[in-house]
């Protein structure tokens, strides 16, 4: 049903977790195969999920590679432990959420490999539509005396707040009975008062150590439209009381966020604990935990500075290839197999760790290695002319029919077939008039084996009045056909890759480099758009061979000597052919 698990797993201390809970018990877990409060969970039948656990994005932009990791994190320990993992929107706030976001989200996921279903259960579900729980918790808290409204201006309680050194001030809001406070409450959500003019606080401690403990806000007032819910609510809870209530109401077990999230979890506990001795929450409760962000070098993950990149016109859109989105890889043409291998292969700890770039690389590799078949491109041609074409294989003769295995290592995808002709694309930096110390190419007298094909020798070249050469020559040597007797029997140093220009298919081939020049391009509060490399794009005009014609949008390929490649799923089709430049075939990062 899920990705097929990946062997070689780095420590993931969630793991050890999850292990020893299961050991020793979860509790008595029941699921009434939907979300909801204790009361619809009491007569629901024992979970058949082992554990449960969410990926809950907020549906304000596109998801990126640090996405990946507590997608595959959360949905890969379901897998693992026999459990479910939901895909929660957290849709909590109404002015930034935009459902295009929705369907890219659901796409994404699907594309790395992974389902929300469990058994027949579809465990895809909104925060929004716990918004009448949510209010109703929010009544019972100030009924037991644990909430109030409070008047007061922004800037009164960030002043009352106190800081890491002074204890908070109590608001003079804070005393007044549960019946006042209700009162207030039910004006706040009837839309009697303007935005801002009041919030529900919980009642805790002004004085805490953790200043998330000093009365945090539960709900704010926001005369704002709700992508699903209209404009039927005025009032809209916090992240973090809205966040613990989804959890329970899925009946998560094991909710796992970002470290930055460490300090709210006395309160995840406070709020979720009382909401269950009020008897709104079935136990046993979710509980946090926090791992260490994913961080890669070369790249920002935060959807505000990826938003400015495409809303500046940095580049071409969310899905441009250099971006570090779920869908811009794709495009780029990294698999999902080689995200999963490297989210598995770094590990989870509770540390942010940098990880390095080329590690995503070797995953990417690795994968492709095995499943890219082969073919030949030009990217930056220089015609060869084969002067002694006629004279080799006859005046009335056709073209030469080569071929070359689709894998080397793989058999069963046959052979791919081409042919050599009398004129050829070369390499431009294939020939050198004046060769370079050690340079076994082509130059005026030397030989050298195009790649399964023939041994030719070159014998001088044309330019124009510029100086630049325009055309190379060259004599094919008799019977030196890759794969035929006798073929070796010249010994050559340097094999070219090439293509015939009767065959030749154009093709638009985009080569990309690192989107930024800094490895932490946004580290300590540095303008990132400082560190954009402005050569992160070049678009060439080159030629592949004719097993290329009918790429289908999307298929990979490795074009030999140059890198593995993929038919671009926006721009390519038969007829006007467009290849992106996945990666080089060995690692030239930071070199
Ligand atoms: P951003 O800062 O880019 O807006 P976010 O955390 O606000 O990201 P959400 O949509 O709230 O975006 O994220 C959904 C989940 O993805 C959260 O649980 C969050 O912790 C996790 N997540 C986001 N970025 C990373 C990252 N770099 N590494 C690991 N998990 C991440
Ligand atoms: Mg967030």
């Amino acid at each position: 049903m899920n990705a097929p698990t990946t062997p070689a797993a780095a420590p993931n201390f969630l793991r050890t977790q999850i292990e020893r809970d299961l050991e020793q018990g979860l509790g008595e877990r029941r699921f009434a195969g939907q979300p909801g409060d204790a009361a619809l969970h009491a007569q629901a039948p024992l979970d058949e999920a082992r554990i449960r656990t969410r990926f809950p994005p907020e549906p304000n932009g596109y998801l990126h590679i640090g996405h990946a990791k507590s997608i595959c994190l959360n949905f890969g320990l379901a897998r693992d432990y026999g459990g479910a993992c939901h895909l929660r929107f957290d849709d909590t706030n109404p002015e930034k959420e935009e459902l295009e976001y929705v369907d890219a989200i659901k796409e994404m996921v699907q594309w790395l490999g992974w389902r929300w279903e469990f058994g027949t259960q579809v465990n895809l579900y909104e925060a929004s539509a716990y918004f009448d729980f949510m209010y109703r918790a929010a009544e019972s808290l100030v009924e037991a005396g644990l909430a109030y409204v409070d008047e007061q201006s922004a800037e009164q309680m960030r002043a009352n707040r106190g800081d890491f050194t002074t204890p908070g001030t109590n608001s003079p809001f804070r005393d007044r009975s549960p019946a006042e406070n209700l009162a207030r409450l039910r004006e706040m959500r009837d839309g009697k008062h303007p935005d801002g003019a009041m919030v529900l606080r919980a009642k805790i401690d002004m004085a805490s150590p953790n200043i998330n403990l000093r009365d945090p806000a539960l709900y704010r007032i926001k005369h704002a439209e709700h992508h699903a819910t209209g404009n039927r609510w005025c009032i809209y809870p916090m992240y973090t009381f809205a966040h613990p209530i989804e959890d329970a109401l899925e009946r998560i077990t094991h909710s796992i966020c970002t470290l930055e999230f460490e300090d709210q979890r006395p309160f995840y506990d406070w709020l979720l604990d009382h909401l269950a001795r009020l008897g709104l929450l079935a136990r046993p409760l979710p509980r946090q935990f926090e791992f260490g962000r994913l961080n890669l070098s070369y790249v920002v993950t935060s959807k505000r500075k990826l938003r400015q990149l495409v809303e500046e016109g940095h580049v071409a859109g969310w899905d441009d290839p250099r971006m570090p989105t779920l869908i811009g890889m794709r495009r780029r043409g990294y698999t999902p197999e080689s995200i999963r291998a490297m989210v598995d292969g770094t590990g989870t700890t509770k540390s942010n760790a940098w990880i390095d770039y080329g590690v995503l690389e070797g995953c990417l590799r690795a994968d492709l290695e095995g499943r890219a078949p082969r073919a030949m491109a030009v990217l930056e041609p220089l015609k060869l002319e084969i002067t002694n074409y006629a004279e080799v294989f006859g005046s009335d003769s056709r073209f030469d029919a080569c071929s070359a295995p689709a894998h080397p290592q793989r058999p069963e995808l046959g052979d791919r077939a081409f042919s050599f002709g009398p004129v050829l694309w070369i390499e431009r930096d294939d020939f050198a008039e004046v060769p370079p110390k050690g340079y076994h190419r082509l130059y005026p007298g030397n030989k050298v084996r195009l790649k399964a094909g023939h041994v030719i020798e070159c014998t001088g070249c044309t330019k124009n009045e510029a100086g630049e050469v325009v055309a190379v020559q060259a004599r094919v040597l008799p019977d030196t056909k890759s794969g035929t007797p006798g073929a070796d029997a010249i010994k050559v140093k340097g094999v070219i890759t090439w293509v015939a220009a009767h065959e030749a298919v154009a093709a638009e081939i985009r080569l990309f480099d690192r989107l930024f020049a800094d490895p932490q391009p946004d580290a300590g509060g540095k303008d990132f758009l400082a560190a954009l490399n402005p050569s992160s794009l070049r678009v060439v005009q080159g030629y592949v061979e004719p097993s290329l014609a009918t790429a289908a949008a999307a298929s990979h390929w490795q074009f030999e000597r140059h890198g593995y490649f993929v038919a671009d799923r926006v721009d390519s089709r038969p007829g006007h052919l467009v290849f992106n430049r996945t990666t080089t075939l060995k690692d030239s990062w930071g070199k």
